[in-house]
Parts: C-alpha cells; sequence; structure tokens
C-alpha cells in the first residue's frame, strides 16, 4: 500500500489524506492533462515529450483493473497521440472537440457555420498582422504561439492577438483566452470541464475522482470536479485557482503516478 509516509509517496499539498482516500477507494478515475503537467514546456510544441518514465507509467495505469484513465489536452488529438504514443485509454484533444475513446474509435464535434466564419476571420487578421509562423489552427481554435520569443515580444503579440481577437469573438460564439505560452480564440460551448463532466458521469458511484492540470483552461476542469472528486493543480499553493490540491512540477506529477501505480488495488468486499 501505498503510505504517505513514504518518501516516494509525494504530498499533494493541502489534500492530507489524498493517499488514505485513494487506498479506501474500490473504483478509481484519474484525468490528465498534458503540457506542463505531464511534458514540461518546450520552445518547439512538437519537441515537449512526457517525463522519462511518464509513458511507462501510464501504461501500467491503464492496465490496471482499478483504475480509469484518461488524457485531457488542448492540443489537436493528433499531436497528444504522437508525443504520448497511443495508449488504450480515452484521449481527448482541442479542449474536447476531439475525442479517442479506448477502444480507438473517434469522434469529433466540428464548429458551426457562424464559428467557422469567425475563425476563418481571426486568421485573416492574425496573418495581416504578420503573425502566420505562430498560428496552429485546429479543429474549433486558432492559437498563437509565443514561447521562442522574447517576453518583450511574446507579450506585445499576446495583447494585440488577444485585443483583435476579444473583439471578433463575441459575434461569432468564440471567445479569445490566454494560455501558458500563448493566446487562442476557440469556438464556446465546449472545454476542457464539458468532457470532463461527461467523462465521471460513466464512473460508478463512489469512484474517487481525480483532475489534474496546470493551466488556465484547466480551470474548467477544477471547477466541473468540485463535489465529485479532486482537482489538482500543477503549480504552487499560493497559485489562485479552483484546485484544491497541488503538485509543484511535471517531476511531482511523475513521481504521484509512480506511487498510484504502486498502490495496492482495493481488496472488493465479499458479501457476507
Ligand atoms: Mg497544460
Amino acid at each position: 500500500m501505498c503510505d504517505p509516509t513514504l518518501a516516494d509517496c509525494p504530498e499533494v499539498a493541502k489534500v492530507p489524506d489524498f493517499w488514505r482516500r485513494l487506498n479506501l477507494s474500490e473504483r478509481k478515475f484519474l484525468a490528465l492533462d498534458y503540457d506542463g503537467t505531464l511534458a514540461p514546456f518546450h520552445p518547439d510544441p512538437m519537441q515537449a515529450f512526457p517525463l522519462p518514465e511518464i509513458p511507462e507509467l501510464l501504461e501500467k495505469l491503464s492496465q490496471r483493473s482499478d483504475t480509469t484513465l484518461a488524457i485531457i489536452s488542448g492540443r489537436p488529438l493528433k499531436e497528444v497521440l504522437e508525443l504520448l504514443g497511443d495508449l488504450a485509454v480515452v484521449v481527448v484533444g482541442s479542449h474536447g472537440r476531439e475525442v479517442k475513446k479506448s477502444d480507438g474509435s473517434l469522434t469529433a464535434i466540428e464548429p458551426t457555420d457562424k464559428q467557422r466564419t469567425g475563425l476563418k476571420a481571426a486568421l485573416h487578421l492574425a496573418v495581416q498582422e504578420g503573425f502566420e509562423q505562430h498560428l496552429e489552427k485546429k479543429i474549433g481554435s486558432i492559437a498563437l504561439h509565443t514561447r521562442p520569443l522574447s517576453p518583450h515580444r511574446a507579450a506585445k503579440l499576446e495583447n494585440i492577438a488577444f485585443a483583435k481577437w476579444s473583439a471578433l469573438a463575441q459575434h461569432y460564439d468564440l471567445e479569445c483566452m490566454e494560455f501558458n505560452g500563448g493566446v487562442e480564440v476557440r469556438c464556446t460551448g465546449r472545454n476542457k470541464g464539458n468532457v470532463l463532466a461527461e467523462l465521471l458521469d460513466l464512473q460508478p458511484s463512489g469512484t474517487f475522482s481525480v483532475y489534474i492540470g496546470d493551466d488556465i483552461t484547466d480551470e474548467d476542469g477544477f471547477r466541473e470536479i468540485k463535489g465529485r472528486g479532486i482537482g489538482i493543480k500543477v503549480g504552487e499553493p499560493t497559485t489562485p485557482t479552483a484546485a484544491v490540491g497541488f503538485l509543484a512540477s511535471c517531476e511531482e506529477v511523475r513521481d504521484f503516478l509512480r506511487a498510484w501505480s504502486l498502490s495496492d488495488p482495493t481488496p472488493v468486499p465479499h458479501p457476507g
């Protein structure tokens, strides 16, 4: 059993009874963001690989009979699968718009005609500003990536994109959001919280559920899991967030996954 006094069982800051509760639960559900959670940031997003050992730990967790695992990312699904490998678990991309179920079947939620028109206009505006090389087009959004730029230039581009896209967004059922490393204009009506709610609904009652993420878009997930499980933010415990627990870094997430993978499956009580 994973004992919180053991050195390799990381403390979940502000949730002192985390491991005790996990160990008392017969069924467990764990949903994880990708960037900044499983993978440290990299100036080239396609070089942001998971920390060593994490793919093996996810594989191990996916094979546990007591644990259901899901990955929920803002990236296009294709990129998550390329970087993480194709696990037999639910993998969600584009903030909930693309879903690969554990059996491999795929679903995608397309933007409405109005949203499509808005995204086209947003793209046009960004290209006019000369941002083309920093843009990423996804199924329901356009992201401006500024990580490779100097802080001064990054802030300048983000401010321009945020102002231009925000003015446009309200007319086309879009919303403009900052994230760690840029700004994104995306379709409303679908976010990490919606998809997390659907996944939580599929779990048997009494399941011990956890969502871990690091960024602004994960706040939808933290709000959704309130009252149904535990939201854990990757970052300092002083960060304003709807999460209740904290792990300091991707390294701590790795240690957390290792501890979960080593925990004893809770025996199913037999009647009588
Ligand atoms: Mg993230």
